[in-house]
């Protein structure tokens, strides 16, 4: 029995020992199994979420083909709507604006651009065949069939110069309207003295001070003269007899007008010209005002029984004779402003005499080179004041002359001037 027992014993122990060992295994199994199960469930979720995916993507595709579908109905309406405007544009005539005035049947079908409007497919109701249409209208008006009542429209028709003309000449008469509006303005002007500095430069400064020290504010209007010079311009009173009162100035009083009498007779002498004035006694000319009529030189022809005479008178006497006539001698004379500039023979400058001439070449007036100008040979113009090829330099039309002029009524003494220096 012992021995039946210990051998079951070892047995038992044996057995029970086995079984742990096959427990101990299959616990091992079970695990790796458990972790090889785990693996598969994990791929297993994997390729569900793939799947889904695919399935979104099919899913897109769908919309996608629907979209397209949709603008495929969209295109096929459009395309639909555009025939039924080609058509309804070809049916019924819009009116169309052309340089021929409206025109109403005229297009098939106009492609409008951005920039441009094209006729397609011109048939016999295009703008094209309707302007055609338009221009053999105009042709067919009958004409006049009598050649004198012809002639004049061809002539016309030839040579369009009074159409051609007309604007030119009223742009002349607008330009010479605004130069007389100027001289106008020149002439209410007030002309005061002017002083010219003979120091130059160097004494200025000391001239200044000596200004200043007179008057503490003078208004004076200083001007650099062409050759250097320095000109004092007064602009009231004060100022001015401020700078009489001052040494190394010359002061120079505005220039007297001049009047240009007319058709004189020639055998008139010169100191009886005042005289013969006053005894036209329309003109009211005193007694007083006699000595300041200074005959100056005589203009026109060097034939015939008259010329005309340029004198210097006092502003008040401008006043009485300017646009009169008078009869001086045996003629009767027309009396006007003299406003003509001096020009120089030499250098062709306004407002001083070849005799005082600073250029020491002289100037050709009608090529503006240096050479005399009776001796010009050139073909060009070239007006040396103004650079014109269109005029010489004594050409009336002359810009600078027109300048010359303005400056001249600006600096004459048509009485208006409050500044007047104590000598007459
Ligand atoms: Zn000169
Ligand atoms: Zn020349
Ligand atoms: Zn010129």
């Amino acid at each position: 029995m012992l021995k039946e027992s210990k051998i079951g014993r070892r047995w038992t122990d044996l057995l029970s020992h086995q079984l742990d060992e096959i427990l101990i295994s299959n616990n091992r199994l079970g695990r790796a199994s458990f972790k090889i199960l785990g693996k598969w469930e994990e791929q297993r979720d994997e390729l569900n979420s793939l799947q889904e995916h695919v399935k979104d993507l099919h899913s897109d595709m769908g919309a996608l083909k629907e979209r397209l579908s949709q603008s495929n109905t969209e295109r096929d309406n459009a395309t639909a709507e555009l025939a039924a405007l080609r058509t309804s544009v070809s049916s019924v005539p819009n009116p169309l604006a052309t340089p021929h005035g409206l025109i109403l049947p005229p297009v098939d079908f106009i492609d409008l651009d951005d920039d441009c409007i094209m006729v397609v497919s011109p048939s016999e109701n295009t703008y094209a065949a309707a302007t055609a249409k338009t221009k053999k209208k105009r042709e067919d008006f009958p004409r006049l069939k009598t050649p004198k009542a012809q002639e004049p429209a061809k002539r016309a028709r030839k040579n369009d110069t009074p159409v051609n003309r007309k604007p030119e000449t009223k742009k002349l008469a607008g330009k010479q309207k605004a130069e007389a509006k100027m001289q106008a303005r020149a002439r209410s002007a007030r002309a005061g003295p002017r002083f010219e500095v003979i120091t130059g430069d160097e004494g200025w400064k000391d001239l200044r001070t000596s200004i200043e020290q007179k008057i503490p504010n003078p208004k004076v209007r200083t001007v650099k003269s062409k050759n250097g010079g320095i000109i004092l311009f007064p602009e009231d009173a004060e100022t001015a007899a401020a700078l009489r009162r001052t040494s190394n100035l010359i002061e120079r009083a505005p220039r007297k007008p001049r009047v240009i009498i007319k058709f004189v007779d020639r055998y008139l002498e010169r100191e009886t010209i005042p005289w013969a004035l006053s005894q036209n006694n329309d003109l009211g000319i005193g007694e007083s005002e006699l000595p300041h009529i200074k005959p100056l030189f005589m203009l026109g022809p060097r034939e015939g029984h008259v010329v005309h005479w340029v004198v210097e008178v006092a502003p008040e006497t401008l006043s009485k004779i300017e646009h009169k006539s008078a009869f001086l001698g045996m003629t009767k004379c027309r009396m006007k402003f003299y406003d003509s500039v001096t020009q120089c023979y030499n250098c062709q400058g306004f407002g001083h005499t070849a005799a005082k001439c600073n250029t020491t070449q002289p100037i050709c007036k009608h090529c503006s080179e240096k050479h005399d100008s009776r001796t010009c040979k050139s073909l060009a113009k070239r007006c040396p004041n103004c650079r014109s090829t269109t005029h010489n330099a004594s050409s009336a039309k002359c810009p600078a002359r027109t300048t010359a002029t303005r400056l001249l009524i600006r600096r004459t003494d048509f009485g208006t001037q409050a500044l007047a220096s104590d000598s007459p």
